[in-house]
């Protein structure tokens, strides 16, 4: 296929405005596109990089046609739009990665099947709906299980881990779902490690994976990654290969991320597919020849494809938010000693509030091994400090919001 690319100035419309939304439009504004970003969020963190600003919400079909039809090309930076909006907008403007990579990783039992039907492995699991199905599930595959919300999860958000048999017993109170909705329970796998591949593929199906990262997650959240990924080529090969497949099989046009459990004899386990940029993937904005949001930008656009190559061993470090919810700053003087490495670059995604574990923004920084390039980001991250995190352990420690949502 050789269709003439999407070339700039074209309008880039982006369903979500977070930090993905807000990454993506930088990318693309340096190459001289123009960005539409739906998002209810006026103060969104995409806001400030697009030209026009679609304010509604992700399932939104009357805001996604008025998206539609000022953008040339359209694209999510997550996975929780409705496929109503998807088909809205394919009416008029190609969506990218698609349809079905929505469709396909919306549902994480959707999920499980998909990658087994491709052939990749997953952890042992179940669908369950009652207590009965649950106690069933925990006989079959043994404790301890993680049981998932099969829809909406993220960040850790909507899974329980179940150790005990008295934890069965509370777990679908303890996840709140309505009765009868399916829930997955999988066998909580002991793996060596967690990498991530990024795929990114073009309409000709011809496609590039970035080096392996390695993810550390802090109850369920992304807290730190590293690549290249200090695994034998034949494993990186092999969670390449994976990548690859999944997204040939889901059609896709853009970007995959994959999450792999890599067990000690060596084994990759599907744990969660993404259609879209991913946080693992932040250290390709200067520790790659082409960054992941580039890269997805190339594709998007029909453009070819930039070279994936690491240019140096690369660390990132996530920054999340501390203490109760408040206007967001950072205390100068630490931003000011966190950035006295030369190696580090300090990314912000000015969002307005902060919160306990909110996703703030993120350090990288490179070395001449990824140990050295983590502690070069750590060091700076030890810096930094959110203004009047103080007064919060003075009230009794921090308070999560459940109110102010994701991102
Ligand atoms: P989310 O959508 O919140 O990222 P994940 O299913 O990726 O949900 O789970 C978040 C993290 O929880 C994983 O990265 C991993 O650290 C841990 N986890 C989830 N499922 C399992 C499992 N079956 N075995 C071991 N760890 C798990
Ligand atoms: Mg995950």
């Amino acid at each position: 296929m050789s269709l003439p690319p999407i070339a700039p100035p074209a309008t880039i419309g982006i369903l979500g405005g977070g930090q993905l939304g807000r990454m993506l439009a930088l990318a693309a504004r340096a190459m001289g596109y123009r960005i539409a970003v739906m998002d209810p969020d006026l103060d969104c963190p995409t806001a400030a990089l697009a030209d026009r600003q679609v304010v509604a919400g992700y399932d939104d079909v009357g805001g996604a046609l008025r998206l539609a039809a000022i953008s040339d090309v359209v694209t999510y930076e997550l996975e929780h739009v409705a496929a109503a909006v998807v088909d809205a907008i394919d009416a008029v403007a190609p969506v990218r990665p698609g349809r079905m990579p929505l469709t396909v990783t919306q549902d994480r039992v959707v999920e499980r099947r998909f990658a087994e039907e491709v052939g990749a492995s997953v952890a042992p699991w179940r669908e369950v709906r009652t207590l009965e199905d649950l106690q069933r599930a925990a006989a079959d595959l043994g404790l301890p299980l993680r049981v998932k919300t099969t829809t909406g999860g993220y960040d850790g958000r909507g899974q329980v881990r179940v150790a005990t048999a008295a934890e069965v017993g509370v777990v679908l109170e303890r996840l709140g779902r309505p009765a009868g909705e399916p829930l997955l329970a999988e066998t909580e796998m002991p793996f060596e490690m967690e990498v991530s591949v990024i795929v990114t593929r073009r309409l000709d199906g011809r496609s590039t994976t970035f080096p392996l990262a390695r993810n550390t997650h802090d109850t369920g959240i992304l807290v730190e990654s590293v690549a290249p990924a200090p695994v034998p080529a034949e494993i990186a090969e092999h969670a390449a290969q994976i990548g690859e497949r999944l997204a040939v099989a889901m059609d896709l046009v853009g970007t995959l991320t994959v999450e792999l459990f890599l067990m000690s004899d060596g084994r990759l386990v599907v744990n969660e597919l993404a259609p879209r940029v991913h946080n693992s993937g932040h250290w390709t904005i200067e520790g790659a020849a082409t960054s992941q949001f580039e890269q997805h930008v190339r594709a998007i656009c029909g453009l070819e494809l930039g070279s994936t190559t690491a240019l140096a061993p690369s660390a990132m470090v996530n920054l999340l938010g501390t203490g109760r919810a408040r206007a967001a700053r950072l205390e100068a003087d630490g931003i000011g000693s966190a950035l006295t490495d030369a190696a580090v670059h300090l990314h912000l995604y000015d969002k307005r509030r902060v919160f306990e574990r909110r996703k703030m923004g993120h350090l990288t920084a490179i070395g001449s091994s990824v140990d050295e390039a983590l502690d070069r980001a750590r060091d700076a991250a030890g810096h930094l400090r959110w203004a009047g995190q103080d007064e919060v352990s003075a009230v009794g420690g921090p308070a999560v919001s459940g109110k102010e949502g994701r991102r």
